[in-house]
């Protein structure tokens, strides 16, 4: 999972919550079923139904007599780490037999029970809700359709996971559909082998744009709705980043691990910022207009697309099996996420999307973050995703943790002269756990860590950076590599802004004694144009630099303001102040630290 609104000064964390928090299940066992058979799932997206948000669900199996049978809906899209209860989009359930209705109650929120009359096939009927854009979640539109199979496909309580199932989309016969599982012929039936595929793989199903290139060997499709909005050339330069991200990850594990892999692209004006939701053979974007096209937009790809390899597959124990039931807590999505945010930075670098410099300012960015909020341990703001903590450290797990990465990676590298990498730790765990068909524990990830560091131990790192709280040592750690941190003197006005929808900047917070509040500026002002040039988006504030770098202290800035209706014009006087830190090469590093560096940058290492 990723979120974030493109181009903006506003933490990345703070966009997380789009799902009001939901009361945690309580924790009964739901009676196991009677065993089902011959498992197939029927939505109908038709015409009539998407203009209401409407799907309908048939679910029909076979049962051995008339004990009674328990059938749940998630209760979480994984990957999603929020408890939602997609129940609660259901409405008219109904059982039947022949013609014959079935008695049914509900066992929990997510549950219901019926009473089959025989031997015989059962079908189960409902609606869902689909209202909500949101990743993982349904939502539809007059010519289109999104939705989870979590969100639709019910599973009989107690028992195995492990049952093979049919799936039948009813649509209008112009309909496109779009998903990574496996079709079942020529027609609109699909085929899962197992219930945590079938859950895995989400539609699209209606009029989009569909497009598909092989890349490393294998077909990549790009379904982008609505129609015409993602085309052109910023289709091309889309393309263009997938090709460039998707080799570098590949050479990470050794093997692409899909037959195809579908990006699903959805553009629309009432979200704001960008959100991307892994899979093992696709992914699911949900992003503003103003996203398409962004300097995020390639982060976004590469980090969605390694989830297929990490957390997908390589997955720390705590998650494996996913239980659709119930939250699945874990100290490890430092990992998870933030060394997936970690190797998107290194794909995109690597497959030459950005250069180093563009590299060193994603790092750069990244510790501005941490350095902007409260001392929190990883594994802490790891356990906590589920509650989405309101103490500033909400989601921060996704920048510390591919610092966290960073990290390792130097000191992989300086321990074994670079001879080895995270990325072999990354290579070892999934040949040894996932491989094996099973997830990864502490001792195996740091015992991967060591062996790959010529035996170095970790301990006092995890005690003082994963476990604890301690601020990273990068003085130390950046000299390893030849990098060291630079912050220039630059024109501030001591605001923070975030982009209003409806274009313009809206000023958020104000810095006590800074240039704008002796002007009289007030937190909520939008900012019209600052000396006659119109204030678009935040990235006003680079031109502010270009304009007023080089003129001297106290310059008087005309700033034009809204304030609730009225127009209000200020002077503000130019003040220069430290820029956030970015990275620079050191021009007096070593060979050895140029040589670690380039072994990161490339991803490459020595024999
Ligand atoms: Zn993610």
């Amino acid at each position: 999972m990723l979120r974030s609104l493109a181009g903006s000064v506003v933490a990345l964390a703070s966009l997380c919550a789009l799902q009001p928090g939901l009361a945690q299940r309580v924790m009964t066992e739901s009676p196991v079923s009677a065993p089902i058979s011959g498992v197939r799932y029927e939505v109908t997206a038709d015409r009539a139904g998407l203009t209401e948000h409407r799907l309908h669900v048939a679910t029909t199996f076979g049962v051995a007599g008339p004990a009674p049978v328990v059938l749940s809906l998630p209760a979480w899209t994984p990957g999603a780490y929020e408890i939602v209860n997609f129940a609660r989009t259901v409405s008219e359930f109904g059982a039947v037999q022949g013609t014959d209705s079935l008695r049914w109650d509900k066992t929990d929120y997510d549950t219901w029970r019926l009473w089959p009359k025989r031997a015989g096939a059962v079908t189960v009927t409902f609606d869902v809700t689909a209202d909500t854009l949101d990743n993982g979640m349904s939502w539809t539109k007059p010519d289109f359709a999104l939705f989870n199979g979590t969100n639709v496909f019910l599973y009989p309580e107690g028992r195995s996971t492990d049952f093979a199932s049919t799936v039948v989309i009813r649509t209008a016969p112009d309909f496109l559909i779009a998903t990574g599982m496996t079709r079942a012929g020529e027609g609109r039936t699909f085929r899962a082998a197992n219930y945590h595929e079938l859950v895995d793989m989400p539609f699209f199903v209606g009029q989009f744009d569909l497009d598909s290139a092989v890349v490393s060997g294998k077909q990549v499709r790009l379904a982008t709705y609505p129609r015409g909005v993602f085309a052109g050339a910023m289709r091309a330069t889309a393309w263009d980043q997938i090709k460039r991200a998707i080799p570098p990850e590949v050479l990470v594990f050794g093997e692409v691990p899909w037959d195809s892999y579908t990006i699903m692209h959805i553009t629309d004006s009432t979200f704001a910022g960008m959100s991307g939701l892994e899979h093992a053979n696709s992914h699911v974007d949900v992003t503003t207009p103003r996203g398409n096209g962004s300097d995020f937009q390639p982060s976004l790809f590469a980090h969605e697309i390694f989830h297929a390899w990490n957390v997908k597959r390589l997955r720390p124990a705590d998650l494996v099996p996913y239980r659709y039931d119930r939250p699945q807590e874990t100290g490890w999505l430092w990992v998870s996420e933030g060394i997936t945010d970690y190797y998107a930075d290194l794909a995109e670098v690597r497959g030459g999307i950005v250069d180093t410099k563009g590299f060193y300012a994603l790092t750069a960015g990244k510790m501005a973050e941490i350095a902007n909020a409260p001392p929190f341990a990883l594994e802490d703001a790891s356990l906590n995703a589920w509650i989405k903590v309101r103490d500033g450290t909400d989601a921060l797990y996704y920048p510390k943790g591919s610092l966290a990465g960073f990290l390792l990676d130097v000191m992989i590298r300086d321990a074994s002269d670079n001879r080895s990498s995270l990325d072999h730790v990354m290579r070892d765990l999934y040949a040894s756990t996932y491989k094996q068909g099973r997830g990864f524990t502490p001792d195996e990830w740091w015992g991967a860590v060591r062996r790959a560091s010529n035996g170095k131990s970790y301990d006092e790192f995890y005690r003082r950076y994963i476990d604890g709280r301690d601020p990273y040592p990068w003085d130390e750690a950046l000299k390893v590599i030849g990098l060291r941190m630079q912050s220039d003197s630059v024109p501030r006005m001591g605001v923070s802004l975030r982009p209003e929808e409806s274009g313009g900047v809206r000023v958020m917070e104000i810095v006590p004694g800074s240039p704008a509040a002796g002007a009289g500026i007030k937190g909520g002002d939008v900012i019209v144009s600052v000396n006659e040039r119109p204030a678009m988006d935040v990235f006003f504030a680079g031109g502010f630099g270009a304009m007023y770098g080089t003129k001297p202290d106290g310059t008087q800035i005309p700033v034009v303001l809204k304030r609730d209706s009225a127009t209000v014009n200020v002077q503000v006087p130019l003040r220069f102040g430290p820029a956030p830190p970015t990275l620079v090469e050191d021009p007096a590093a070593s060979p050895r630290a140029v040589r670690l560096r380039n072994g990161l940058l490339h991803g490459t290492t020595d024999k």
